[in-house]
């Protein structure tokens, strides 16, 4: 006998209760903040219920991959419910349709995507990043709509893999659980910079200067923090991009995956100003 409520009647997690509160507290974060938190309302439905997949890689190989700098998870090598994908990528297309993000031409068009056949072979060009593009897809939308989707599964693989062997040698700028770019970085209490996978949420070290071009010339890298000294944003003038972070000692809490990123979104129109 277990008297624990049923998972439904959990309270929402942390990363939800903080995007509402942002809608609150800033106007102009309103929209962005309630779409995404209804977002990751839809994806933790589905991620409450989904059985924790196993990866089917001894964790030699694991090992050996980290060591010779391959990622660790191949398309194919974790279990995914494409029955839930399919239902995730209706739900993601409506909360878009409804926030009017997309047009009822596209939203269908969407819809008759996630019905195809030929869905694995599309998620696995995008999880391969050989391909994002979908026929008519004009603004973009369907690989945001797959990374939604796909992001319970991405994200139970991730927690998986990094309960069994450590990511601290990996050093690289890419994820070492799905190869994909890092979204977000996060200082430690000890003042280790941690990079953010976008769509697996895994972390890991990285201490290598610009992760999207391996610039190490500290004159190449410009840092910047906000007022409250919560956030940074590094700069790379070698390739022009530039990675967003939370100090989490100045913080005082961990990165919250879903948040940080819309929460931070200021900062990005001021880069984008700064061109
Ligand atoms: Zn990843
Ligand atoms: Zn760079």
């Amino acid at each position: 006998m277990s008297s624990r409520p049923p998972s439904r009647e959990r309270p929402a997690p942390r990363d939800i209760v903080e995007l509402r509160a942002l809608a609150t507290r800033q106007p102009d974060l309103a929209a962005a903040a309630a779409l995404h938190a209804e977002l990751v309302a839809t994806v933790r439905r589905v991620e409450a219920r989904i059985a924790t997949p196993s990866l089917d890689v001894p964790d030699d190989l694991l090992r050996t991959r980290l060591l010779r700098g391959v990622p660790l998870a191949s398309f194919g090598e974790f279990a995914i419910d494409w029955s839930e994908v399919r239902l995730l990528i209706r739900q993601v297309t409506d909360v878009l349709r409804r926030m009017d993000l997309v047009d009822q031409a596209a939203s269908q068009r969407l819809h008759a995507v996630g019905r195809e056949a030929g869905l694995p072979d599309r998620a696995r060009a995008w999880y391969d990043q050989v391909t994002t593009a979908v026929e008519d897809d004009p603004e973009g939308m369907w690989s945001e709509v797959l990374q939604w989707s796909l992001k319970p599964f991405l994200i139970r693989t991730a927690e998986v893999v990094t309960r069994r062997v450590s990511l601290d040698e990996w050093r690289r700028g890419t994820c070492p659980v799905c190869a994909a770019e890092p979204e977000f970085a996060v200082i430690t209490p000890s003042g280790e910079r941690h990079l953010l996978c976008g769509r697996c949420h895994a972390r890991w070290p990285f201490d290598g200067g610009c992760p999207y071009c391996g610039c190490t010339d500290l004159s190449q890298l410009r840092t910047f923090a906000t007022a409250d000294r919560v956030y940074r944003v590094t700069e790379c003038r070698a390739c022009g991009r530039y990675l967003k972070a939370l100090d989490s000692q100045a913080a005082g809490r961990a990165l919250l995956p879903f948040y940080d990123p819309v929460a931070t979104l200021p900062l990005d129109a001021a880069m984008m100003q700064g061109r």
